[in-house]
Parts: C-alpha cells; structure tokens; sequence
C-alpha cells in the first residue's frame, strides 16, 4: 500500500514548472516552484511544521494548548491544518483586508478568526499585531509563533525549499526571485542558495510599490501576503542583491496571465514575483535560469483579481482591444 501517515508528510517536495508564454522574447529559462501543491494549499505549510515541531521540543507548546497567531490567512492555514493533526486549537487575528474566502478557510479546519481594522497603526490596540499579543496573554496554555521573528520560518526554507530547488536544478540556477512578506521565504531559501553556490546565485526580492523592502514609507497596497510598514527579524537585508518594486496593477494583471497562459491558478503576490522574475530575466542570457516561487493558490482571489468587476473597480483592466494577444506576442 503506498500511503502517508498524515497530511503533514506531503508537505514541501513541490514541483518545478517552466513558464512558456509570459516569458515570450526573453532568453532565460525561468522556472516557478509551484507551492500550492502543498497540502494547505501554500508555502506556509512550511514554516507551520517546524514551528510548532520546534515549539513542542522547547516546551513553550504544551498537549491540548492554544496557537494564537496575526495571520494574513496562509500561515493561519498551514497552522491550522498541522493543530489539527496535533490536537491543538487555533485563534488567528487578521486585518479586513483578507478576502472572505481565506477566513472561511480557516474556519473550515477548526479554527477562530478575529477580525481587525487594517486602517489603525501597528501601535494601536486595535491593531491586529497588538489584539493577538492580547489573546496570547488572556488565552491559558497560548503560545505564539509570532512569523516575523521566529527563527523557525527561515530556517524551515533553509532546510526544505533551498536544498530542494538546488536538487531540482541540478545547481544549475542562477537566480532565485520571490516575494517579500516576513522574509522569511526570500531569507532562508536565499541563505542556503548563496552558500551552496558559493554567492554565484542571485536572490532577486519583489515587494508592492510602497512597501518598506522597496524603498517605500508603508503606504497601502492591495496585494495581499507580501510587503510590511515595519522590518521584521526574518528578513535579512544582507541576503538579498536587489529588491524590486512592481505596482497593483502591473501585479494583478501577470496574475491572471498566469491562469489564462500558463495553466497556473496562483495568487497576487505570484503574479508580483513573476513581474519581478521577467524584468530581472531581461538582462540575462540562454546560460541563465531563474526560478520564481509562486507562494499559493488562485482560489482565495476569485472575488478579487480574478473578477473584473473589482478589477475595473481600481482601474486594472487594460480596455478592450488594448489587451496583450497572442498576435502581438508572435
Ligand atoms: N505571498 C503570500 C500570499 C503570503 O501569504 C506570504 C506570506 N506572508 C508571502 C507571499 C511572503 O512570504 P514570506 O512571509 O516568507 O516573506
């Protein structure tokens, strides 16, 4: 019989698939890891098991206790599915800016959702930040992962997604380019990435036009999982050679693209990173290949992105007749 023990064993392993049509007039082979293969749909799945493995060892996570955690929704989903087999409740506080679908995710597996204004500063009690260190004071048994300072988050990348894509390549990639939300993803991937290669492979950052990674003060943005008005512990600055900024628009569009194109229901921060990905890749050669982690689904945005209701709503849909067709890619 050719089974696993439980859902948290099919988490990493994901594949690599080469981008065909996004990529039309460039000369690098560019390579997306694709990571809603994993079980809870996400590379968050990643990070979740070696938290709470990590927190279990420590004892700071006791039988029958509580994670609490400030969650855009994939981590929260990653937790809540790895609780689940474990026996442990999940309250998770997200700011409104979360689509409905990614809270009824989380309450699907069993967990609590607290929702919290995303329009108050981090100081503010109200904030989602402050509102779970609450929770985690009041809640008996709490424990909080906390994935912008856990050491665990980068190090679960530096231990699965680094050496996978390193083995999938067969050393043979040249950048590496993805989004910037804790850092911890971009960090730990590209820590492993750059010893392994001795520095010869470049870690390329994509972050939202006003976000802090890029130069930005904080301003709002709408793509969700990736940029901060702070700077967390995971994020290494060192480790990355270049940060790239791309816009709302610029990010959504490649994200229905990628659907349409490439067969790759992904989400908005995917599409970011693919931009990202493509205007790095032009100033590289056939020798080159860059692979661009694609953190999760497209099922969570189908009321956003991938509705042009909303899209029109913010001015992102390209009018008609103006659209990139297969005619003016040939
Ligand atoms: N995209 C999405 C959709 C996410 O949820 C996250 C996690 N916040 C990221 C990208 C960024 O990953 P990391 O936190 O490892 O920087």
């Amino acid at each position: 019989m050719r089974y696993v023990e439980s859902v948290i064993d099919l988490v990493g392993d994901t594949p690599l698939v080469k981008l065909n049509s996004v990529t039309a007039g460039l000369r690098a082979t560019v390579l997306a890891k694709v990571e809603y293969f994993n079980p809870g749909g996400s590379v968050k799945d990643r990070i979740a098991v070696r938290m709470i493995e990590a927190a279990e060892r420590t004892g700071q996570l006791k039988p029958g206790g509580t994670i609490v955690e400030p969650t855009s929704g994939n981590t929260g989903v990653g937790l809540a599915m790895v609780a689940q087999r474990k026996g442990y409740k999940c309250v998770f506080v997200c700011p409104d800016k979360v689509s409905q679908d990614k809270i009824n995710v989380l309450r699907a597996y069993g967990a609590d959702v607290v929702v919290c204004p995303t329009a108050v500063a981090p100081e503010h009690p109200d904030s989602y930040y402050n509102v779970s260190d609450r929770l985690v004071r009041e809640l008996p048994g709490a424990w909080k992962p906390d994935q912008y300072s856990n050491p665990n988050n980068p190090l679960s990348h530096y231990h699965s997604t680094g050496p996978e894509i390193w083995a999938q390549t067969e050393g043979r990639l040249t950048a590496f380019v993805a989004g910037v939300g804790t850092g911890g993803t971009i960090s730990g991937t590209g820590r492993y990435l750059k010893e392994v290669s001795d520095g010869r492979v470049a870690v390329i950052g994509a972050d939202p036009e006003g976000s802090v990674y890029s130069g930005g003060t904080g301003r709002p943005y709408l793509i969700e999982g990736v940029g901060e008005d702070f700077w967390p512990a995971c994020y290494d600055p060192d480790g990355t050679d270049e940060v790239l900024a791309v816009s709302d628009k610029d990010a959504f569009q490649m994200t229905r693209r990628l659907a349409r194109e490439e067969g790759l229901l992904v989400g908005g921060s995917c599409g970011m990173a693919v931009v990202a990905a493509l205007r790095y890749a032009e100033r590289l050669t056939e020798q080159d290949v860059v692979v661009v982690l694609l953190p999760d689904s497209g099922r969570g945005y189908l009321s956003k992105i991938f509705n042009d209701d909303w899209m029109a709503d913010y001015g992102f849909l390209t009018p008609p007749g103006h659209e990139d067709t297969v005619l003016d890619v040939l």
